[in-house]
């Protein structure tokens, strides 16, 4: 699960992580008073208005309806309003948004943390995650923060710093140190690193994250380190023993037929395709949605209806596909293995007249333990849905549908 960044901020100052302080705001007038207030508290008299959606890319990324950026800086009190009304209610257009683009709800009016001193600002990148691979979680750093980390790790791996941390273990003080010290820090900043990054790794584990990224960090122009931006992942297996961070989920930053999907107990995902999938198990829906690739088709879906599929799941998986207008066929392909074919058949047949409208061809896939039954119970139906036992009988009756 994704939060906010102005969410991500206050979890990360609950364990002691310094942060660039912010107050979020609804309405350009609430970004107003955010201002007053935050100028009160840390005197800073220059604002970051800063777009609250689930992707990066805010700063270079773009609001349709205005064309402000995601994140922009207000050198006067009296322009955040203005700058916030910008942002509040349209649509910010980033590289991670894809061409639709989010609907901005909320912004945080942040102070600005980029100003002048004894040395300059200077942006770094940081993110924690786990490494399947080796089975212990990653720091990654480097000197290369802001806005191109990409590029950066595209072109230029060896700048990516990497230490990984024995879970058991957990962080040790001279690897904290050693990061510190490949990132070019020494003195006061050193120091501050070596902190940041142990209440940062604390955060991570405290939370049960899955991932933390937080770019830029920034060492401000007098030696302090503090996140500037900070995007938390929250590993959805451990929301259960994690009450007050589940409270943080924002429904509208969801695929409203991912969190249908969600409630009814089902595995979805939506793509772009055009046709549609259900199917029990999740290896059989990859394999299923390589075969509609290979027919010529593009899946519409990944849905997973599980070991258990009855009559109310597949209604369920039924209505979600329908919703999604690019949908031109709907291929079932279930394995039956604990469950009979001949119930899934009749389930099929149920959830079909239980929707009206169903404009469509649905094509049936039953294989395994009674699967001839069942494929009779589909062909006697009357209704639009075909039969196919074989996966190649599947594959061209998809074909023939498109
Ligand atoms: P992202 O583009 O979605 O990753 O959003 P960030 O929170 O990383 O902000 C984007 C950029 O805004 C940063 O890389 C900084 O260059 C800039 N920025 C953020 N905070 C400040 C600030 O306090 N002052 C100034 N001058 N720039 C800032
Ligand atoms: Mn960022």
């Amino acid at each position: 699960m994704n939060i906010h960044e102005y969410q991500a901020k206050d979890v990360l100052k609950g364990y002691g992580v310094r942060i660039q302080e912010g107050i979020v705001a609804s309405t350009p007038e609430e970004a107003h008073e955010a201002a007053v207030k935050l100028n009160a508290q840390t005197g800073t008299s220059w604002f970051v208005i800063k777009a609250q959606i689930h992707a990066g890319g805010r700063g270079k990324g773009e609001v349709k309806e205005t064309g402000s950026r995601g994140v922009v800086l207000a050198k006067k009190l009296d322009d955040v309003k203005e700058k916030a009304a910008a942002i509040l209610g349209g649509t910010l257009v980033t590289i991670q948004t894809g061409a639709e683009g989010k609907k901005v709800n909320k912004v945080l009016i942040a102070e600005d943390v980029y100003y002048p001193g004894a040395s300059e600002p200077k942006e770094y990148y940081m993110s924690i995650l786990l490494d399947r691979a080796t089975g212990s979680n990653v720091i990654m750093a480097s000197t290369e923060g802001g806005m191109d980390i990409e590029e950066v790790a595209e072109h230029h791996p060896e700048k990516i710093i990497k230490e990984w941390i024995d879970p058991k273990v957990g962080l040790q003080g001279f690897q904290a140190r050693k990061v510190a010290f490949k990132l070019g820090l020494s003195g006061t900043a050193h120091k501050e690193m070596v902190k940041f990054i142990g209440s940062l790794y604390a955060a991570y584990v405290g939370t049960d994250s899955s991932q933390f990224e937080i770019n830029p960090v920034l060492k401000t122009s007098d030696d302090k380190i503090l996140a500037v931006d900070a995007k938390v992942n929250l590993d959805d297996n451990s929301l259960y023993r994690q009450p007050i961070l589940a409270e943080l989920r924002d429904l509208a930053e969801e695929d409203p037929l991912e969190v249908e999907a969600g409630e009814s107990g089902l595995n979805y995902v939506k793509l772009d395709g055009n046709v549609g999938c259900m199917v029990n198990g999740a290896g059989l829906a990859m394999a299923t949605m390589d075969m509609i690739k290979l027919s010529g088709g593009e899946p519409a879906n990944f849905l997973d209806v599980g070991g258990g599929a009855n009559a109310t799941t597949v209604e369920a998986g039924f209505r979600i596909i329908l919703k999604d207008p690019n949908v031109k066929a709907i291929l079932i392909n279930v394995f039956g293995g604990i469950v009979r074919c001949d119930r899934i058949a009749n389930g099929v047949v149920e959830a079909y007249k239980s929707i009206s409208n169903i404009r469509i061809p649905i094509i049936v896939r039953l294989q395994g333990t009674n699967a001839a039954e069942g494929a009779k119970i589909i062909d006697d139906s009357g209704l639009k849905v075909f039969s196919a036992i074989t996966l190649k009988e599947a594959a061209e009756r998809v074909k023939a549908a498109l």
